[in-house]
């Protein structure tokens, strides 16, 4: 398994991480996950400009991004990855432990890739939710290291027997643990706005778009535990996950019970535009 490490290819095991990089202190750093469809990388573009944007927001000074991207894509190619993922992420770089940022520190670029099949057993059946509250920070929109939040809400819904976690703030439902939430009203989707509170999900912005193209009108606002609860459909959205369908929440049926018409449309539209 070949890793990118500090603009090298070499071995996993040769990959040397020092016990003063600020991502392992603080969790100081950024992340991307690229999903790989036919050894390309789908959304490239969109990707990179989300990761341009986290790092401009935590301080980080961007590595060229066009280098960065050849190296991805070589990457793919040297670990012969035709379905999969890749994970890039850049912390601070290494420093005595101190809170202040040092600005001479550079930033330490690592990346991965995953031989990974798409989960078609849960895009069909579909998986439980479990609502929690979300406790997490006031920038969910940045996509960095600190996933602590995630772990616990995800651990949260795994421990009452559910798949995965809604989380809800102020009696609105905001996302998932790591990914995107939709539910479908009245042949109408509806999905909460891109601020602060959730990441801009690239999967969501694709679902938005083919929505458009099917001519499903698509209302970005805040939305209530109870409409998730009497909702049609209920669907969540991530680049590693694509579009699955919740088919309980809180034990409760949504929709009978079993995935809906539009969510199935919009999955065979998504499935055209990445086998295309
Ligand atoms: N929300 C959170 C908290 C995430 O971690 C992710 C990442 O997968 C998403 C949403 C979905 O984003 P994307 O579609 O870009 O993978």
């Amino acid at each position: 398994e070949v890793y990118y490490f500090r603009n090298e290819f070499l071995p996993k095991e040769d990959v040397r991480i020092s016990p003063e990089d600020r991502g392992y202190y603080f969790g100081d750093g950024i992340y991307e996950v690229i999903r790989v469809y036919k050894g390309r990388m789908f959304e490239a573009k969109a990707h990179f400009e989300r990761f341009k944007r986290t790092a401009l927001a935590v301080r980080i000074p961007l590595p060229d991004m066009g280098e960065l991207e050849a190296a991805l894509q070589e990457l793919i190619r040297q670990n012969a990855v035709e379905e999969g993922s890749v994970y890039v992420q850049m912390t601070r770089g290494t420093a005595p432990r101190a809170h202040n940022l040092n600005a001479d520190t550079p930033p330490v670029v690592m990346a991965y890739c995953q031989k990974l099949s798409r989960p078609v057993d849960k895009m069909e059946k579909g998986i439980a939710a479990a609502t929690v509250p979300d406790t997490r920070w006031q920038h969910c929109d940045l996509k960095t290291l600190n996933l602590l939040g995630n772990v616990l809400l995800k651990q949260k819904a795994l421990d009452q027997g559910a798949d995965d976690c809604i989380l809800h703030r102020d009696g609105s439902v905001t996302e998932c643990s790591s990914s995107n939430l939709f539910i479908v009203r009245d042949n109408r989707l509806v999905t909460h706005p891109a601020d602060n509170l959730i990441l801009p999900g690239i999967t969501r912005n694709v679902v938005i778009r083919l929505a458009a193209e099917l001519e499903l009108p698509v209302e970005e606002r805040a939305l209530t535990v109870d409409e998730l609860l009497g909702a049609q459909e209920v669907f969540l959205t991530s680049t590693v996950q694509e579009i699955v369908p919740i088919v309980t929440v809180d034990g409760k049926a949504i929709g009978g019970g079993t995935p809906g018409p539009v969510t199935q449309k919009l999955q065979q539209a998504f499935e055209r535009l990445i086998l295309a």
